[in-house]
Parts: structure tokens; sequence; C-alpha cells
């Protein structure tokens, strides 16, 4: 009783002081835990449909992000943003003042979470505010930067979504690139260790969680990097090229990005611990040959996952690289005309060489082989010419589906995948007492996943329609 006395007390002095609208739940008979809804500025509930403490979802099929068969005729109830009740729609009560909301013929699935996010694209190092509200609208609740171009304003962009000022998904900002001599000059350049560690240690003070090297990072660098990060409870990721994905995960990395594009183990004439060779080696590897197996084995072996980025190879593929409607809509008038005389030149190629198109198959797979083998496959979109945050996202599911994944299987690369690497259990999935971030589709997403409807994030449900509607030419001003 005593403690019960405290943990009330405690409770009410939260509620009290952030001012925020507070419940006290019952969890199961003897537990009590406080759920709350944070306060969000006027200006974000402007783009807000569902703003209720109680909400019963109806007679929908779910996905749960687990990679379970989808299950239809449900019922979920959420309460403060929490899931409390997930069930059959005849055996589920629905509480008194619940909002009901009927999703017949309605889809849900976790909110898609994006581990190659960023908040700039190729000559915009900050296009954080428009693809935040991309984001979201298109059911990405939670993104890793993946490597930012302006850590500061990722930094400041995630405080502000955090304190309810701005709209967008959760963001774990990653710091600075990483790379080396005769790398990007607007990544860190490391000159010695020193430096090394003083990034990271800067980074990691401002809450940076995550770094990435890029392609020209000598072997020695990373092993300090990685050293200094985990040292700091932050993780690496690689865009690999000097550094083959056998040394990578040897030294400890934790994640990889790009599958097989960027495998540099297998490239003809490379020099160990430099960016070179050829490419060739996409058309000429045995994707089921026992060098590969053995390569993803000992990524699995050690944890390392690896992320899958189609949407952004699709889009340099001549027969393939066609902006859609909405895209057009969105993209700025400099990027368009990018767009078009992209267009331009493939078409004026007319070539009769598939090659890319034939590289992209491999590439899927490669990935393909390396989930089903049990290694952690987890997606992102890599924004860049025409495809954008969260339109991109959506087509790697499209592309995934095409590399030969179920449904679920795709689904739970996009989102409990992602939440895994992210160590973060509360999101990702359909359960009972995890965080309600989730998107309504509406229809059948194995046919469409482009109709989002409604996605809910901390207890709100927006409507994606509202987001976009003053976005017309924003993104890539
Ligand atoms: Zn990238």
């Amino acid at each position: 009783m005593k403690q019960l006395t405290f943990i009330l007390i405690i409770a009410i002095f939260l509620g009290c002081k952030q001012n925020s609208k507070s419940e006290f739940i019952a969890l199961g008979s003897d537990k009590i835990s406080i759920r709350e809804r944070k306060e969000l500025n006027q200006n974000i509930l402007n783009y807000v449909k569902y703003n209720s403490d109680v909400l019963a979802l109806t007679n929908v099929t779910v996905f749960d992000g687990k990679g379970n068969p989808a299950k239809e005729n449900q019922t979920l109830i959420v309460e403060n943003g929490h899931f409390q009740a997930i069930g059959q729609s005849s055996k589920i009560d629905i509480p008194k003042g619940a909002t009901t909301i009927n999703l017949k013929g309605k889809t849900i699935i976790p909110g898609i979470v994006g581990v190659h996010n960023h908040l700039h694209i190729p000559r915009f190092p900050f296009v954080g505010e428009t693809a935040s509200k991309l984001y979201l609208a298109s059911g990405v609740t939670t993104i890793q930067t993946c490597g930012s171009a302006s850590p500061e304003q990722g930094v400041e962009l995630s405080k502000k979504i955090e304190q309810g000022k701005f709209i967008g998904p959760n963001i774990i900002t990653s710091g600075p690139y990483f790379t080396g001599k005769g790398g990007n000059p607007n990544m860190i350049i490391p000159r010695d260790e020193k430096h090394i560690k003083d990034t990271i240690q800067y980074w990691t003070k401002k809450g940076v969680r995550w770094f990435k090297v890029y392609r020209h990072t000598t072997p020695s660098d990373l092993e300090i990097i990685i050293q200094e990060a985990h040292k700091r409870n932050a993780k690496v990721t690689g865009h690999l090229c000097s550094i083959t994905f056998e040394q990578a995960t040897n030294f400890g990395i934790d994640g990889i990005e790009h599958g097989l594009n960027s495998t540099s183990d297998f490239r003809k004439n490379k020099t160990f611990g430099i960016c070179d060779g050829s490419r060739e080696y996409i058309d000429e590897l045995n994707i089921d040959s026992e060098k590969v197996k053995r390569l993803q084995q000992l990524m699995i072996d050690n944890n390392v996952f690896l992320t899958s980025t189609l949407a952004i190879y699709e889009s340099s593929v001549p027969n393939r690289a066609f902006a859609d409607e909405r895209t057009l809509e969105v993209m700025s008038s400099f990027l368009k005309s990018q767009y078009s005389e992209r267009r331009n030149n493939f078409d004026s190629q007319k070539s009769s060489d598939n090659l890319r198109e034939r590289r992209l198959k491999r590439i899927m797979e490669f990935e393909y082989q390396f989930f089903k083998m049990g290694g952690t496959l987890t997606a992102g979109v890599d924004a860049g010419r025409h495809v954008l945050p969260g339109f991109g996202d959506q087509r790697n599911f499209e592309l995934l589906k095409e590399a030969g994944f179920t449904n679920e299987e795709a689904i739970k690369i996009m989102t409990s995948n992602g939440a895994k690497v992210l160590s973060n259990s509360e999101v990702g999935v359909i359960e009972n007492g995890k965080k309600a971030d989730f998107v309504v589709i509406n229809g059948d997403i194995k046919k469409n996943i482009r109709n989002v409807e409604l996605v809910f994030k901390d207890g709100y449900g927006y409507d994606p329609k509202l987001i976009l509607k003053d976005m017309n030419g924003k993104f890539g001003e």
C-alpha cells in the first residue's frame, strides 16, 4: 500500500509538472503505470483528425510487423497512444467514451521505421522540415538519419518534434559522415586519432547515437571510430568501398548499407583499404555460392544488419526511372528540371543494354538470401533524384515484394527490424502495451501501400491529405 501511495504521488507530481493529459491505467491486476499524450502545438493540431484519449479501431486487417500472417476483422483499443487490447472484433469490448473508427476494408501496419532516412538530399544539405512532413504523411513514424550533412539542424529538428513543436517522425539523429582522403570534402576526413575521438565525443554529448562511415574511410580509422562510438553508447554503420564487408564485420561494425552494390569483397583489382576496383563482380557473382553465403553468415553471426535501399538504386535504371504524379507535384521546379534532363538522357540513349536492370535483380537476390539465412534486413529510402522521403519508403515495399518477400516479410523488414536495430522495442509492432504508432491504409495493402489514410503517432491521428495539401513544389526549393 505504501508503495502504491508513493507511485500515485509521483504520478500526480509528473502529471501536474508536464501539464499534459495523463491517466492511470491498470495493466493487469497489480501494476499501475502512467500513460500520457504529449501536448502538441496548435499549428500541428491542424493536421490531426483524431485527437482523443481512447480510440477503438474496428473491423480492420492487421499486419503485426513481426512477420505473422495478417489477421482480418480485428479491433484495436488505443489509450493515450498505447495499444490496450487487440483481437477479433467480436471478442473485444469497446470502452465507454471511446472514439470508434470503423475501418472495414482497410489495413493497419505498424508505423514504418526507416533506418537510412536522411534529412538532406544531394546539393541540399538540409531539407529536414519538408522531409519530415513527407515521411509522416507516408506512414514513416521513426527514422534514423544514417549520416547527416547538417547534424546540428538534425538534432534541433528532432528536439522540436519531440517537444510537439513540429510535425514529423521520431528522429534518431546521426553525426556527420566520416570518410578518408579522396573522399567527399563535406565529410569528416580524420586528421588523427584525437580528431576522431573529439568528433564522436562532441556529437554524442549532443544526443547523437549513430555514426556513418563513407566510402573512403581507412581500416585503421574505422577501428577507432567503432571503438570510440561503442564506448559512448553509439553505433556505427557504413556505406563501404575501401573496406570489405568482411573486414568491417570483423572490426565490429553494427550495420552495413546498400547491400551488394557496395560490397567490395568481390571486386576485381581491389587494393586493401582503398576504394578502387570494378563493379563487374555484380554481374559475375553467383549469389548462392559458398563465398557469398560465408560472408552473409559471418555478418549474421556477428549481428551485423544490412539495410536495403532498392528505391534509390531503381531510380538509376533507365526503363524504371519514372517519377509518379504525386512526386512531380511535391518536387521543386529545380528538382523537376533535373528529373526531365535525366529522363531525356535515358530516352535519347535508347540503349538495349539493360545492365542496371540486371544489377538491380542481383541486389534483390543478395538481400533475399541474407534474410532467408536469418539476417536482419532493414530498409530506408536514401532519398535523392526523384525518390522522395516517405514516397520512396513506400516504393521500397513494392520492390521488396518484387524481390520475393511476402507482404508480411516486407512489412517486418520495414518496421520491427528497423526498431530492432535501433534497440527500440516500443515501436515497429502492433502489440498490446506497445506504443500505438501505426498506419491505416485504405484498401488492401497487397495491392497498394500508397493509399495512406491516417497515420497515428504519439496518440494523435494525422490526416496525410492535410499534411500534403500545402507541399506543392516545396521539396528541394
Ligand atoms: Zn545515403
